[in-house]
Parts: structure tokens; sequence; C-alpha cells
């Protein structure tokens, strides 16, 4: 028998008769065998709206602390109304807010974007989520909200429910967890920006991180973190009232200690080919005349980063003759680009961390320890997850050593 989570989101219980769709869906699973968590947001807009009562009210000087007991009002509220809702379907069911003794999910005091503390979370669940799904009575956890060790309420930031589900799912060793939304799933963009976003029937967990990161709102980035690879997960419509609904499946992680650091370096040299020309930053097209070449000749970049008055590329060393003579026809076929260089061999260090999204300073990190040895950083380029760091072959050893020294 497997154990699903399902989270609803504020738009999918945002009506009484949205709430009895979610509460029949809930109860539907639970017939067809399976132990089901259930984790709510609060319902349709409220925190918004308690956010801009306090704002009006209290003003400015309002304690984080009262704002995230404020706050947790709208999930205190939205856990009785969907788990009577389920009892009145004749299923037992359980609330849990952050004030009942079984409640699971445990943080620091940083009360608007506490910190999981996932071993003690990973306790109470085992004492007290488990043993309500073993009894048969369904439990309703309030999303977004924590707990810290003073018995006090904190949230996980806005849009932190879909965290809460992932943690619990993975506190659970749950088979599934379904975030319950008001869309059909994860879109090819935003669907309330672009008419033409189409639904996506799978992503990765890395696609969706970098799609959260980035400011897609359909799941909060830090959820995906508590996402083990074992554990089906998708993002469905509360249209259907029905849990088994395809939407958009995510798969993943391939890595799964991308919690922590993972540091590569890449085991071929690289080449650096760097293609000058005047006010490059402010002509068109120039990016895409190079990397069509490239591309027409089946080359690789390992890297590519633009400047003022030069793009640097990077290639593997035995790529780099053919890509240094065709993009010399390039310039010379040209007026926009004026000369280009083939330059020394270069090592690629990537450093991979989900953690690097919230951690200030990581590049000073990585930089400071190859700054002290007397190393230069040809290049530097880094995302939301990800730095990748370039120097000269002769260097690459030690300062993958040293990076994995002050990172691990
Ligand atoms: P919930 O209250 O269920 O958590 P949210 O409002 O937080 O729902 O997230 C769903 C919203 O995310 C959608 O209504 C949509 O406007 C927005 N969104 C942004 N980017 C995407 C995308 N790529 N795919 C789907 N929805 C997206
Ligand atoms: N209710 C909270 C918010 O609006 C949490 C959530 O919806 O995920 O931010
Ligand atoms: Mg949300």
């Amino acid at each position: 028998m497997g154990i699903v989570v399902a989270k609803f989101g504020g738009t999918s219980v945002g009506v009484g008769e949205r709430i009895h769709k979610a509460a029949k869906s809930i109860v539907n699973e639970y017939m067809q065998g399976s132990k089901v968590a259930v984790v709510v947001s609060a319902i349709n807009k409220t925190t918004d709206e308690s956010i801009k009562l306090v704002k009006e009210s209290v003003g400015e000087s309002v304690t984080d602390k009262q704002l995230a007991g404020i706050l947790s009002m709208g999930e205190m509220q939205s856990v009785r109304i969907l788990s009577a809702t389920i009892e009145s379907l004749g299923v037992k069911s359980e609330y849990i807010d952050p004030f009942s003794e079984k409640w699971p999910v445990i943080t620091d005091s940083d009360y608007l974007e506490a910190k999981i503390d996932r071993e003690e979370t990973k306790r109470r669940v085992d004492e007290h989520i488990v043993k309500l799904l073993d009894q048969g009575v369904i439990p309703v956890i309030c999303g977004f909200l924590g707990r810290d060790s003073d018995g006090c309420v904190t949230t996980l930031g806005r849009g932190g429910s879909d965290v809460s589900a992932f943690l619990i799912g993975h506190c659970l060793g749950a088979d599934e967890v379904v975030i319950v939304t008001d869309v059909k799933g994860v879109m090819s963009t935003d669907p309330r920006k672009l008419n033409t976003a189409r639904k996506l029937d799978k992503i990765t967990v890395e696609e969706m991180i970098d799609l959260a990161n980035y400011g897609a709102q359909v799941l909060h980035p830090n959820a995906l973190r508590y996402k083990d690879p074992q554990i089906k997960a998708k993002i469905i419509s509360f249209e259907y009232g029905d849990l088994r609904v395809q939407g958009t499946d995510i798969i993943g992680p391939a890595h799964p200690d991308d919690n922590i650091v993972t540091i590569s370096i890449l085991p071929e040299k690289l080449s650096i080919i760097a293609v000058v020309g005047e006010n490059l930053m402010s002509k068109r097209g120039v990016i895409a005349d190079i990397t069509s070449k490239v591309a027409e000749n089946n080359l690789t970049v390992y890297g590519i980063s633009t400047g003022e008055s030069s793009i640097t590329l990077f290639f593997k060393k035995s790529e780099a003759i053919k890509a240094h003579e065709v993009l010399h026809d390039l310039v010379i076929q040209g007026d926009t680009l004026s000369s280009l260089s083939l330059g020394q061999e270069i090592a690629m260090i990537s450093v991979v961390s989900h953690e690097f999204i919230d951690t200030p300073g990581i590049i000073a990190n990585i930089t400071n320890p190859l700054h002290d040895n007397d190393i230069n950083i040809v290049e530097l380029s880094s995302s939301q997850t990800a730095v990748v760091v370039f120097v000269d072959w002769n260097d690459g050893e030690k300062a993958y050593e040293l990076i994995k020294e002050t990172l691990q």
C-alpha cells in the first residue's frame, strides 16, 4: 500500500465547492488503498490579505514573530475546514497545526524564512504522522508553517507549502508527492504572461529548480531539495478532482547529493578563443553569428562569456584548431568583428550545489583560496546553482584541490 502526500494550493481550496472536490479526491485515493497525508495552504489569497491588513494597521513596527503568528492563521483555518470536510465524507481525519502535540515541522527562529531542522522533523514525522497513517487516519497538515524550539510559530517563506509537502514526503519515504494547483502542470512559460504556453508532460528536478529560482511561481525553489529520486512527483490541476490525473511529472534528481557540494574538474584540456570587436554590447546578432558558425561545424562550446570588446569561448583543445579556423572565416567576412586569438590551455572546474541560492559569499569562498595561492582566474561564470571557474591548465589540479578543501 503506497503513501501519497497531496498538497493543495490556495486556489485549489479557494471556495467551498473546491474544498469539497479536494476532500473527495483525497478520500477516493484513500479508498483505493493509499495512505494519504495532506498538506494545505491558506485559502485563496488569505496570506496576501493578512499582509495588507497588517501593513495598514500595525505598519512598519510589526515584528517578524508577530507577522508569522498572524500569517499562520490562514493555514490554521484551511486545515480545519479541509479535515472536517474529509470527515463529512466518512473517513477519519485529523488536522495538525503548530500547536498540536503531533506537529512535525521543527525550525530555527528566523520567523519568516525559517530553516528546517531535518533530523527533528524526521523524528516527529516517524513518531506522529506515520502512526496516524497506520491507524487509517488522514492527517491534514498546515503547509508553510514551522515551530521553533520555544514553541513559537515560524513560516518557511512565501509559497512555502510546497516545501512542506516535499519535506513530509521525504520524511515519510512516500511513494508520491502530488502538488495540486491552478494550472494543468508546469507550462512552457507562465500562462498568465503568454497564452501560447503549453503543458510539459515531464520536467527534471534540475530544470524545475532553475525555472523556479528565476521566478516561476508554480513551485517553491527550495521544495525539490527534499525530493528523493525514488519518490514520484507531479503537478496537477485541481479542476479534475482526481489525484491520479496526468499533469507534469517531475523526474530525478540525477545527483541526489547535490545538496552537498559537487566539485569536478574536466579531465580534458580546453582552449580559449577570444573574438574581439568594437562596442560588441551594442551590436545585434554577434553571438548568434558566432554560435551558428560553431554549430554548423559540430563544435561544442564549454563556456561563453561576453564583454564590451570581446567574446570568449572555450572549446576542447582537440577542437580548438578547427574552431579557430571557422571563427576566423567569420571575422574576416564581416565588419563587426576585427580579430581573434587562440589562447592558452585551460582547466575547467565546476562547483554545483543547490545550497548556493541562499548562501551569500559563495563566490568569495571559491576565489579567495585561489587568490591566496596566486592562481589567476581566466574566467568565471555563475548561475543559481553552479559556479564554473576557468584557470590555466597548469593550475587546474591545485585549484581543484583548494576549492575542495574550502567547500567540502
Ligand atoms: P498555489 O497557490 O497552488 O501554490 P501558485 O499561485 O503559487 O499556486 O502557483 C501557480 C501559478 O504559477 C500559476 O497560476 C501560474 O501563473 C504560475 N506560473 C509561473 N510560471 C509557470 C509555469 N512555467 N508553469 C505553470 N505555472 C506557472
Ligand atoms: N499561504 C502561503 C503563501 O501564500 C504559503 C503557500 O501558499 O504556499 O505564501
Ligand atoms: Mg504556491
